[in-house]
């Protein structure tokens, strides 16, 4: 495997798919891990494109059966990132893009270790979230409640992530993630170092 993963983490709302959106022309080609969700689709989202949308009964089923790399439950539902796809465009050298909770970095990183960098977004304050996920009106104003009592959580976790990225204007966060993300493909593991070295040594 000499692909590379980018883990992009913080709180509903922070604006983890707009700045994906926006930087996708400054980062070249990559693998963007659509996750798997127990959560009911938004209006506007297809299945497929921004999640798998399963039933609770077939996500416990890909659990039992080890289809996931990680899995977690958020705001009261399942979602996971499936592994076979992870490794395969990591076979064929791809960086990819995970946009997961903090819970799932944790897990990411423990198994993934070297190959990963991470990144934490957020907006510039708790209160400018709360105002986005209302502008956004995608969800209900409980839902919306849940969300900000987990993002005061979430944002604990900042220390774990190799990068910070406030998401002031989306032109200044999306070229920083850009930068970020043309880093981590620069990222050498282990075994590429290790090849590195024999190659080095044989030349
Ligand atoms: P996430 O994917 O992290 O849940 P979104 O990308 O859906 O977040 O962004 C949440 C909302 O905030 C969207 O309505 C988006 O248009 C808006 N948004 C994102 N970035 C900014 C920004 N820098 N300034 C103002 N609004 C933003
Ligand atoms: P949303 O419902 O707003 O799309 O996502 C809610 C939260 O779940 C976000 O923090 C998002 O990053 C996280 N999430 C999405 N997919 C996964 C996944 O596969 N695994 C984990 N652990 N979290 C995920």
């Amino acid at each position: 495997m000499n692909g590379a993963i980018l883990v992009l983490s913080g709180p509903s709302g922070a604006g983890k798919s707009t700045i994906i959106n926006h930087a996708n022309d400054k980062i070249g080609s990559y693998y963007f891990s659509i996750s798997t969700t127990t959560r009911p689709p938004r209006e506007g989202e297809v299945h497929g494109v921004d999640y798998y949308f399963v039933s609770h009964a077939e996500f416990e089923e890909d659990i039992k059966a080890g289809a996931f790399l990680e899995y977690a439950t958020v705001h009261g539902n399942y979602y996971g990132t499936s592994l076979k796809p992870v490794n395969d465009a990591l076979d064929e050298g791809k960086l990819v893009i995970f946009d997961i909770d903090v819970q799932g970095h944790r897990l990411v990183r423990a198994k993934m270790g070297d190959y990963v960098t991470s990144a934490f977004i957020t907006p510039p304050t708790l209160s400018e979230l709360e105002s986005r996920l209302y502008a956004r009106s995608t969800d209900k104003g409980d839902v919306i409640k849940k969300r900000v009592e987990n993002a005061k959580d979430e944002i604990r976790a900042i220390s774990e992530f190799d990068f910070v990225i406030i998401n002031d204007t989306v032109e200044t966060a999306s070229n920083q993630f850009a930068t970020i993300a043309n880093a981590a493909r620069l990222k050498q593991n282990q075994e590429e170092l290790d090849n590195l070295i024999h190659h080095w040594l044989d030349n």
